[in-house]
C-alpha cells in the first residue's frame, strides 16, 4: 500500500507519516515547506518507506507525477493561520483552494481508492448550538475559514460528479508535539508553551472562560487512518474530544501567571464537537484526555525554544488587521 501525504512535513501531518509507517505503508510527503519543517521528520528519516519531496500543491504539473501508484492520499497540505490569511488572502486561495483542485485532480488521474481531505471546525463560525454537529450552518469568518471550506466543498463535489471514494474531516483545535512554531501569531499551545520557557506571563484572551474542544493529534492521526479504512464517501465528519476545556484550565495545567489581552472579533466563545456521527459511522473514539495530552506537551517543551515569545504589545501589532478587518462596524479596507 502507498500512501500521499501533503503537507506531511507540518505539524499533524507528521504525526500521520509517522502512524502510516508503522501501519508498513510507504508514504510519499508532498510539502513546499512554508510552513513545515523537515526536522519534523527527521526522527522517521532512516525508514525505507518513506520520500520526501519538496513541491507545491497548486502547481499542478510538479505534484501530480508524484500521485501516481498512490492508493490513499491525506490531503492536509494548507496555509493554516488567521490574520495571514486576513492580510494575504490571494495566498490563501492558491495554496488552499487551488491546491486542493489539483491535488484532487491528481488524485482522480491517478485512480486512488481512498482521499481524505482536513478541514477545519473554522467553518461554523460561531454556531448556534453546541455540541455543533455536521449538519450546523456554515459561516466562515475569515479568509482561512472559507479557503478551507472551499476546499471541502470541492472535495465534496469532486465525489458527486466524479465518483472519488473521498472524505472530509472536520478538525477541532488540534494540539501535541511538534505543533507549529512560525512567526505568525498562531494557536494557544504554541503561544503559551513559549512564554512559559521564557518566564514570560501566559497572554490569555478575554477572561479565559472562553472554551475549546483541544483535541490531541495522536487521535487526529487515527481518525485520519480509520477514514481511509472506512467505505465512506462524501461525508464530512467532526474530530474532536467532545470534552471542551477553559483557558483558565490550560493555565492552571501550565502553572504560571497570566495577563489579559482584548477578545478578538469572529471567535466563538466555546467550541465543542458533536462527535456522534464519526463514532457510529467510522467507530473512532479519542482517547487522549487534556490533562495526559497537556503533560505529554510539557515533556516536549523544548520544542518550542525556537518560538516567537509573544507579548501583548506584539499580539496586539500583530493582530491589527483581525480587529480592523472583522470588529462589528469596522470600516472595511480595500
Ligand atoms: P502546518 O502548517 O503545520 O501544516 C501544513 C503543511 O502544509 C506545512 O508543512 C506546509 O509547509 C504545507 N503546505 C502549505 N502550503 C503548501 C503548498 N502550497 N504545497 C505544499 N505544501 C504546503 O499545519 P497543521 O496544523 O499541521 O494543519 C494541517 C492541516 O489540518 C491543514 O490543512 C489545516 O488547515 C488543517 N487543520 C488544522 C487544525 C489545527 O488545529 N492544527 C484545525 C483544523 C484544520
Amino acid at each position: 500500500m502507498k500512501a500521499v501525504v501533503t503537507g506531511g512535513a507540518g505539524f499533524i501531518g507528521s504525526h500521520l507519516v509517522e502512524r502510516l509507517l508503522k501501519e508498513g505503508l510507504k508514504v510519499t510527503v508532498l510539502d513546499d515547506f512554508s510552513t513545515g519543517r523537515p526536522e519534523n521528520l527527521a526522527h522517521l528519516k532512516d525508514s525505507p518507506g518513506l520520500r520526501l519531496v519538496r513541491a507545491d500543491v497548486a502547481d499542478h504539473a510538479a505534484a501530480a507525477p508524484h500521485f501516481q501508484g498512490a492508493d490513499w492520499v491525506f490531503h492536509l497540505a494548507a496555509l493554516a493561520d488567521i490574520v495571514p490569511s486576513i492580510e494575504r488572502p490571494m495566498d490563501y486561495f492558491r495554496a488552499n483552494v487551488v491546491g486542493t483542485q489539483s491535488v484532487l485532480e491528481a488524485a482522480r488521474a491517478a485512480g486512488v481508492k481512498r482521499f481524505v481531505y482536513a478541514a477545519s471546525s473554522s467553518c461554523y463560525g460561531i454556531p448556534d448550538s453546541y455540541p455543533t454537529p455536521e449538519t450546523a450552518p456554515i459561516r466562515p469568518q475569515y479568509p482561512y475559514a472559507l479557503t478551507k471550506r472551499l476546499g471541502e466543498e470541492l472535495v465534496l463535489h469532486w465525489v458527486q460528479v466524479y465518483g472519488l471514494p473521498a472524505m472530509s474531516l472536520r478538525f477541532f483545535n488540534v494540539y501535541g508535539p511538534r505543533s507549529r512554531t512560525s512567526g505568525t501569531y498562531g494557536a494557544v499551545f504554541g503561544v503559551f508553551l513559549a512564554q512559559k520557557l521564557a518566564g514570560q506571563p501566559f497572554t490569555v484572551v478575554g477572561d479565559g472562560t472562553q472554551t475549546r474542544d483541544f483535541t490531541f493529534v495522536a487521535d487526529v492521526a487515527e481518525a485520519l487512518l480509520c477514514a481511509a479504512r472506512s467505505s465512506a464517501r462524501g461525508e464530512a465528519f467532526n474530530v474532536g474530544s467532545g470534552r471542551p476545556q477553559s483557558i483558565k484550565r490550560l493555565v492552571e495545567l501550565l502553572g504560571g501567571p497570566a495577563v489579559h489581552i482584548p477578545k478578538r472579533p469572529g471567535e466563538p466563545d466555546c467550541t465543542s464537537a458533536d462527535i456522534s456521527q464519526i463514532r457510529r459511522v467510522l467507530g473512532w473514539e479519542p482517547r487522549v484526555g487534556f490533562e495526559e495530552g497537556v503533560r505529554r506537551m510539557l515533556e516536549n517543551i523544548d520544542y518550542w525554544k525556537a518560538a516567537p515569545v509573544w507579548t501583548p504589545e506584539k499580539i496586539a501589532r500583530a493582530t491589527q488587521a483581525w480587529f480592523d478587518c472583522l470588529a462589528p462596524g469596522a470600516q472595511r479596507k480595500p
